[in-house]
């Protein structure tokens, strides 16, 4: 057996257990292919978004608990994070795999965060199934928008985890709202860990007061004017 049908295969079993993936584990056999991705960022976000509305409406047409939905819910975004991190870290020249500490500390730490806000989901869609006539069709949609915008906050840490340390500039159009971080960021040159390591990368550093809106439209660029994150 190789190494990607092994992995394939003990991923089925702690599935079938109920059990999520080790994140780890998760990680290392996206990366192998035993967990297939859409390629880019793109398709990555398009494939989540269809499975976080299927996923949501099969709830609202259930009569069901919240766990199996749930549980499909924390697997798909386990999957579609985990590649976007792998992917930002490929991009960002880290090489196969990997291997830094802080990198999967934060990856581990931010899908926990994710779990978390989606167990509080469920709660508002068990309250809101229980009322008639409700329009879940939008919802869903406007749910699915919001999760699936993650991919980009998990590309651009895995990037710019894995890129040198490079000279880079907080850049970009205020948009329709902004923030006070972001304003006293503006024009701002430093590091790369500089920003990683305040939570001050744009647009979903959880430092920006503005990170769980969708106003935010600044981003890093290098001195050779390149915009490095997604
Ligand atoms: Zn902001
Ligand atoms: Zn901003």
């Amino acid at each position: 057996m190789s190494l990607q049908e092994i992995l394939a295969e003990s991923i089925q079993h702690l599935e079938a257990d109920g059990q999520l993936v080790q994140n780890a584990l998760r990680l290392r056999a996206i990366r192998v292919g035993a967990i297939k991705a859409a390629g880019d960022l793109t398709g990555i976000k398009a494939a989540y978004h269809d499975e976080v509305t299927r996923i949501l409406i099969d709830y609202f047409e259930s009569k069901g608990p919240i766990t199996v939905q749930r549980n499909e819910f924390w697997r798909a975004a386990a999957n579609a994070l985990g590649a976007s991190f792998n992917l930002g870290w490929v991009d960002g020249g880290g090489g196969d795999i990997i291997s830094d500490d802080d990198a999967l500390d934060w990856y581990n730490a931010r899908l926990e965060a994710e779990f978390g806000y989606i167990n509080t989901l469920f709660q508002e869609a068990r309250e809101l199934r229980g009322e008639d006539d409700f329009d879940y069709f939008q919802w869903i949609t406007s749910k699915a928008d919001g999760y699936t915008r993650t991919t980009r906050e998990f590309y651009n840490a895995g990037l710019l985890r894995a890129s040198k340390d490079i000279m880079v500039t907080f850049m970009g159009n205020d948009g329709a709202e902004s923030c006070d971080e972001c304003q006293m960021l503006k024009d701002q040159r430093h590091r790369v860990s500089w920003f990683v390591r305040r939570n001050f990368v744009p647009p979903h550093g959880t430092g920006l007061s503005c990170h769980r809106g969708r106003y935010c439209q600044h981003y890093l660029q290098s001195d050779k004017g390149e915009r490095i994150t997604a």
